[in-house]
Parts: structure tokens; C-alpha cells; sequence
């Protein structure tokens, strides 16, 4: 197979767009390990299975997709400007309209959420259900399903300070606003934390 057929399956509904999400494709495809990179073969099973992965701006506002559906439903350049992400070590870097695009991408393909799987107790979730009433509740998934692929494949494509967890991804002006802190500083002075920035000062958040 080849990144020409792979991208063969890649449909975008605004032509103004096609190029630069081809670009996108083609960066996570290139950056992934040949065969055994987890975003190499998410996007050659578009070719297996011959599915076509599409496109659609949509209303805009945001980033969303379908979960197994094969679609992005809507996107949103503006929606992405100055959004950050938080490493495990309390890193702020940008999260770029390409990365949250990768995100949207594992929805649609893999079929995974933005959940995490829960344990026997039924606690454990990192996504859509929000957080725990005590931050101390053990084995709680903080991650969910997306996250810790998106965690991978940026680990394969060499993206330093992936986010730490599915709510790590504030606006930058927030945390100037609020914490004091600028791009590129550390939330921890770079120590490698367990605890997990939330995102709840934020409005609004890429499902
Ligand atoms: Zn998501």
C-alpha cells in the first residue's frame, strides 16, 4: 500500500480545504512507524477496508466527529487558535488544529471515545463523564480511550508534551489570565506529576 492510496479514501467536502488536511494525513502517516506505527495502520485500514474517511466543516464552532463513522462533522480552524495542551510533567504547549484533527481521526476510525474503560466498580472515565466528586478516587481513568491513542501516536511522530489527560487542553489566555503562566513554562517546574490539570475554566472543549 501507499500514502497515494491512502489518501485516495480521504474525501473533503470544502476544496478550499483539501490541501491542507491531505498535508495533515500525510504528516501522521509519514511520522508513523511503517506497518507497526499505530497511525500508519489507521490510516491503511482505510485501504483494507476500503472505507472513505470524510470531511465536512460543518456548523464550525468546534471539532467533532463520528465515533466509527468514518466522518469529521465539523472543524474549526478558529475554534483551535491559542488552545494548549499540559504534559505529565505541567508543560504548556500549543494544540494545534492538526492534532486535534489526529484526534477527531481516532474517533472516526477506531471507533474508540473519550472514555475510559471502567473498572469492576464502575468507576473509571476520562472523557464525557467528567470528573470524580473526590480527586483522590483510586484507579480513576483521567485518559480515556482517544486520549491514550492520541497519546501514542504523537509519542511515534516524535510531538513532545502530549497532553497529560482528556482534560488538559485550556486556552493559553486562560491560564494567563488566571495562573500567570505563558506558552512554553511548566505548570509543576517540570516535575512529572500524577495530579491532572482540569479544563473546566474553559467553555468549551474538542470531544
Ligand atoms: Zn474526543
Amino acid at each position: 500500500m501507499s500514502l497515494a492510496e491512502v489518501l485516495s479514501h480521504i474525501k473533503v467536502a470544502n476544496p478550499d480545504d483539501a490541501g491542507e488536511i491531505e498535508r495533515i494525513v500525510t504528516y501522521f502517516y509519514e511520522s508513523s512507524p511503517a506497518k507497526k506505527g499505530f497511525a500508519y495502520q489507521l490510516f491503511e485500514s482505510l485501504v483494507v477496508e476500503n472505507r472513505d474517511l470524510t470531511f465536512s466543516r460543518g456548523a464550525g464552532g468546534k471539532m467533532e466527529s463520528t465515533v466509527h463513522g468514518y466522518e469529521i462533522t465539523e472543524y474549526s480552524k478558529s475554534f483551535m487558535e491559542n488552545k494548549v495542551k499540559i504534559s505529565s510533567n505541567g508543560v504548556i504547549s500549543e494544540y494545534t488544529f492538526a492534532q486535534a484533527l489526529m484526534h477527531e481521526i481516532i474517533h472516526a476510525v477506531t471507533g474508540a471515545n473519550d472514555d475510559g474503560t471502567p473498572g469492576a466498580d464502575g468507576i473509571g472515565n476520562g472523557g464525557d463523564y467528567g470528573m470524580p466528586a473526590n480527586l483522590t478516587t483510586p484507579k480513576y481513568n483521567y485518559v480515556g480511550l482517544t486520549v491514550a491513542l492520541e497519546q501514542q501516536i504523537f509519542a511515534e511522530a516524535g510531538i513532545p508534551n502530549a497532553r497529560a489527560s482528556y482534560h488538559s487542553t485550556p486556552y493559553l489566555n486562560e491560564l494567563e489570565n488566571q495562573l500567570g503562566v505563558h506558552m512554553g513554562e511548566s505548570l509543576t517546574a517540570g516535575k512529572e506529576v500524577g495530579l491532572v490539570l482540569l479544563d473546566d475554566i474553559a467553555p468549551l472543549d474538542t470531544k
